[in-house]
């Protein structure tokens, strides 16, 4: 694995524990030598994110939209920094650079990244591990909401085991390495049958 995205908050969120679990994962990235690609913003879990890798000898990739530049204020010390056109553009792009997808507690914009590749690796559009840096169990209510979407039969197990959940960065980038991709998701004539 050479390179990781890190979808994360443009805020610090309300507990220090988000900026304790942003540094101790922009850490381990420095030390596996893994690159993180992000939004290339410097504000939120975002800035401490690459500020630590950075910090630690390591590299970061930026992808941010024109139209965010300003409002976001991109990171001035980035190993590479792509302006896009467009949000679409950004995910693209981070997927496109990117061999897997980490997840830091975040708002709404994390968790649209989040269900883009998720859905994506679903339907087999990429094969790439994905996983929860579950800090202070801020992700728990969307573990619920997974486990009752299984029960209600509009997920699939083993779709729902695709993503990957850990809180600690060093056992969740190991949950990575060995990360097998399920069968893809197929719709097969009207009836939509779900072939396994
Ligand atoms: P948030 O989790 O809401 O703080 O947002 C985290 C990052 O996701 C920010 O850089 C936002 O610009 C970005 N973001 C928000 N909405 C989208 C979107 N629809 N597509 C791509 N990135 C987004």
């Amino acid at each position: 694995m050479k390179r990781l995205a890190v979808y994360c908050g443009s805020s610090l969120g309300g507990s220090d524990a988000y900026k304790t679990g942003a540094i101790e994962l922009g850490k381990e990235l420095a030390r596996r030598e893994i690159t993180l690609v992000y939004g290339g913003s410097s504000i939120g879990l975002m800035g401490i994110l690459a500020d630590t890798v950075l910090d630690h000898g390591g590299q970061a990739i930026g992808v941010i939209p024109r139209l965010l530049e300003e409002k976001e204020i991109s990171h001035p010390n980035l190993t590479e920094l792509y302006v896009v056109e467009s949000m679409h553009e950004r995910k693209a792009k981070m997927a496109e650079l990117s061999d897997g997808f980490i997840v830091l507690p975040g708002g709404a914009g994390t968790l649209e990244e989040f269900f883009e590749v998720f859905t994506w690796g679903q339907i087999g559009i990429h094969q790439k591990p994905c996983g929860l840096l579950n800090i202070e169990k801020y992700y728990n209510p969307l573990l619920h909401l997974f486990d009752h979407m299984v029960e209600q039969k509009f997920l699939q197990e083993k779709f729902r085991s695709m993503v990957l959940v850990d809180d600690s960065p060093s056992r969740l980038i190991n949950q990575f390495s060995v990360y097998t991709p399920p069968a893809v998701k197929t719709y097969h004539g009207e009836k939509r049958i779900i072939l396994e």
